[in-house]
């Protein structure tokens, strides 16, 4: 199998440290917020890459973090701690919040079937680990302190900048406004290991003793300090968002490979960003949607997933209501066409066909998914017996993971159309907005079905 490396930037054969074991590293949500659908495409992003993994005979250790303390409102040393301000925002304390949010992380990621993490680690929880990373950096000559935090030197750290390619003199002028910060920072890119809770951060609730003082984790340490912790000091594969390269990445190899003078990973994956309509999604421009929006619009959430299974992981992808109906469509249409095949059982007995091997290829070479949906579509679409095919569509869901077995071989008598806009109805009457429902309810029965309301929910009959 093949996979694009960020540090090499070349398209390399994946060649694991100690196969068949695979470590992975993931980069978390900072769980003041509510979990987005850009989120959800980078996380599909990892479960589909771990999932190809594992179709490929690896075994996967992965491992994701919870950044619930330490992440400043810009990815440099910048602005208040997110959580503290989330907590503020919401007359809540920063512990609620956090394990608040982390739920609705998780509880998202399932709806789009994204497989759990093995470790789910939280930075609150490994203080003690990080305190010794630090400790080593100190000993090792790697840091300095100020009153307001302990830096790391990164002008000690030869390498620093191999991640994004970018020049230390191009990283200076870059983050040049935090020189106001602190004056005492020696380069504008030497980043926090420790912040003193002191100045600005002189109230934070989140605080630990340390050897040097009451204060907190920096952003960046937490992550070499639990990934070394659960997959050793060199591993496989650290996944995260574009916007991990220059900053965030770049920080953990410096401070990792400072203390352990190995590699810290051998390959680098970066998802790229979800937009919508055009544009980066924020709070203030209303396009912000989270799976319950999805959800409460009638969409099932298995269609978000169909569509973020439409484009290449290193591509941007803009995302429409319109491109999501068609993915919901596209989706119905494959249940409503498989329910007609041999079911699990008996597609067990099919012979295996060439388009799996086809699928495989494609899934190989550099997880090419959007390819292999195609693959998917044209086996579905031939002559094939349909228990070749039943038996193949189930392999490859092992990878799309879009839960075809529940309507594998399950025929039933109302079409998907009919049960999309069942779905819109009931959403439309658990909202309260039932002249929506009526409509709805009008539109079922012009395609020649009725609904009946019962205390357990709706049931469909043909009129
Ligand atoms: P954060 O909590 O901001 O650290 O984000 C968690 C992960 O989601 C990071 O890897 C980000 O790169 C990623 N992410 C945030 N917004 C988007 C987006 N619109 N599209 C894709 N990935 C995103
Ligand atoms: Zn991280």
């Amino acid at each position: 199998m093949k996979i694009y490396n960020t540090l090499s930037r070349k398209i390399e054969d994946f060649i694991p440290l100690n196969p068949p074991k695979v470590g992975m590293y993931t980069c978390g949500q900072t769980v003041y917020d509510y979990t987005h659908i850009g989120h959800l495409r980078k996380y599909t992003g990892d479960d589909l890459l771990r999932r190809v993994l594992t179709t490929n005979g690896f075994d996967v250790q992965h491992v994701q973090n919870v950044t619930d303390v330490g992440h400043l409102t810009s990815d440099a040393d910048e602005g208040d701690d997110k959580l503290e301000k989330g907590a503020k925002d919401r007359g809540e304390t920063v512990w609620e919040v956090a394990r608040f949010f982390e739920e609705y992380h998780f509880k998202s990621l399932n709806e789009l079937n994204i497989l759990r993490p093995n470790v789910v680690c939280r930075a609150t929880e490994h203080i003690g680990e990080q305190i010794k990373l630090i400790e080593k950096l100190v000993k090792k000559g790697f840091t300095y302190q100020t009153e307001e935090a302990i830096y790391f030197d990164i002008s000690k750290f030869p390498g620093y900048g191999k991640l994004s390619g970018q020049k230390l003199e191009e990283q200076k002028t870059g983050a040049r406004k935090e020189v106001v910060v602190d004056p005492k920072k020696k380069q504008p890119a030497d980043f926090a290991l420790w912040f003193f809770t002191v100045g600005k951060f002189a109230g934070h609730t989140m605080r630990w003793p340390s050897p040097w003082g009451e204060g907190f984790p920096g952003w960046h340490i937490e992550c070499s300090a639990m990934s070394m912790e659960y997959l050793g000091d060199s591993f496989d594969i650290h996944t995260g968002g574009v916007d991990h390269i220059p900053v965030h990445h770049e920080n953990e190899i410096a401070q990792s490979e400072a203390v352990s003078g190995q590699p810290f990973v051998k390959y680098w994956v970066h998802h790229e960003f979800l937009l919508v309509e055009g544009e980066k999604m924020s709070k203030s421009k209303k396009n912000f949607y989270t799976i319950d929006d999805i959800k409460t619009k009638g969409f099932d959430p298995l269609a978000l997933r169909y569509l973020f299974l439409t484009a290449h992981y290193r591509d941007k992808l803009n995302f429409t209501w319109e491109s999501l109906e068609a993915s919901q469509n596209a989706l119905d249409r494959l249940r409503e066409i498989i329910r007609d095949w041999p079911s699990y059982a008996e597609a067990s007995a099919g012979e295996d066909d060439k388009y799996y091997q086809k699928f495989m290829d494609v899934v190989n070479n550099d997880l090419n998914i959007p390819q292999a949906l195609a693959v998917m579509w044209d086996m579905v679409k031939s002559d094939y017996p349909t228990n070749a095919k039943a038996k193949t569509i189930l392999k490859m869901d092992k990878i799309l993971g879009l839960d075809l077995e529940k309507y594998l071989g399950k025929p039933i008598e109302v079409p998907e159309e009919v049960m999309h806009l069942v779905r819109k109805r009931e959403q439309a009457r658990n909202t309260g907005e039932f002249s929506e429902a009526d409509k709805l309810r009008k539109q079922i029965k012009k395609l020649g079905y009725i609904i009946e309301d019962t205390p357990k929910g709706s049931k469909v009959k043909k009129d």
